[in-house]
């Protein structure tokens, strides 16, 4: 067996509790290369707690993460990022006084301080257009992020994530602030990363989305797992309690 048949990201009982209460009870989900699955709930289902505990936010009192097959232990963020774990909030997480093309290898810059400032931006750019270009998208890499509307600026950090963690790339309500268009292409790029094997966990409230974005889902009611989905069943009327 290959790394690429395994999943690239499991969850195995996890149980997350607060204050007494579990907000996950016993939690599965397994994403492979390649998947978009929708993780869907209603409110206080589990849905942020689960994707935090993929993210190094919260630590799970009981159960198992595994990255490629294997057991791993985050503590912080940091660590799931450097496991290729990344997350898109809702909130744009962009410095506006930068390019794109400086928020694309923020933190990963050149470190080359001593050479001239117009030399370091034309390293900066070219970096930031081979990660546009292995995807195969276009962004203006040369605006300032202040000037670019809340859908550009999604994309500005789906592009980031994808260039910094290929195991899981989290959204959270990606769509809530698209117009349908702005969704349109959302999914474009999504698609454009699952064609590159990156797995997507998409979380949304809006049931009529979801068929046209996953190929399953996982649906959480009070902290559990109630079952998931494939893309064939009819989803709103499974759902709906
Ligand atoms: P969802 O994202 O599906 O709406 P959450 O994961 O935010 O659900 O919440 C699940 C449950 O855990 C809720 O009952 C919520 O009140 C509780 N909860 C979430 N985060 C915390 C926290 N930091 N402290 C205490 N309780 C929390
Ligand atoms: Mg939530």
């Amino acid at each position: 067996m290959t790394t690429d048949d395994l999943p690239r990201i499991e969850a195995r009982g996890v149980t997350k509790i607060f204050a007494g209460v579990p907000a996950l009870d016993k939690v599965e989900l397994t994403l492979y290369p390649g998947e978009v699955v929708g993780l869907l709930g209603e409110n206080g289902a589990g849905k942020s707690t689960l994707i935090k505990v993929l993210a190094g936010v919260y630590i799970p009192e009981h159960g198992e993460i595994k990255v490629r097959g294997e057991k791993v232990h985050f503590t912080e963020p940091l660590h799931a990022l450097a496991r290729g774990i990344a997350t898109v909030h809702q909130h744009s997480s962009l410095a506006n006084n930068l390019t794109v093309a400086q928020n694309l290898i923020l933190g990963r810059e050149p470190g080359v301080s001593w050479l001239p400032f117009w030399i370091r931006q034309k390293a900066i750019l070219a970096k930031a257009r081979e990660i546009t270009d292995q995807l195969g998208i276009e962004l203006p890499l040369t605006t300032l992020v202040d000037d670019l509307t809340v859908a550009q600026k999604q994309r500005v950090e789906i592009v980031r994530a994808a260039a910094e963690a290929d195991t899981l790339i989290i959204l959270d309500e990606p769509t809530a602030a698209l117009n349908p268009d702005e969704v349109d292409e959302l999914f474009e790029l999504i698609g454009t990363l699952k064609a590159k094997g990156i797995p997507v966990l998409y979380v949304s409230h809006r049931l009529d989305e979801i068929p046209r974005i996953c190929d399953r889902v996982e649906v959480l009611r009070d902290g559990k797992n109630v079952g998931g989905l494939n893309h064939e069943d009819s989803v709103p009327a499974k759902i709906i309690p």
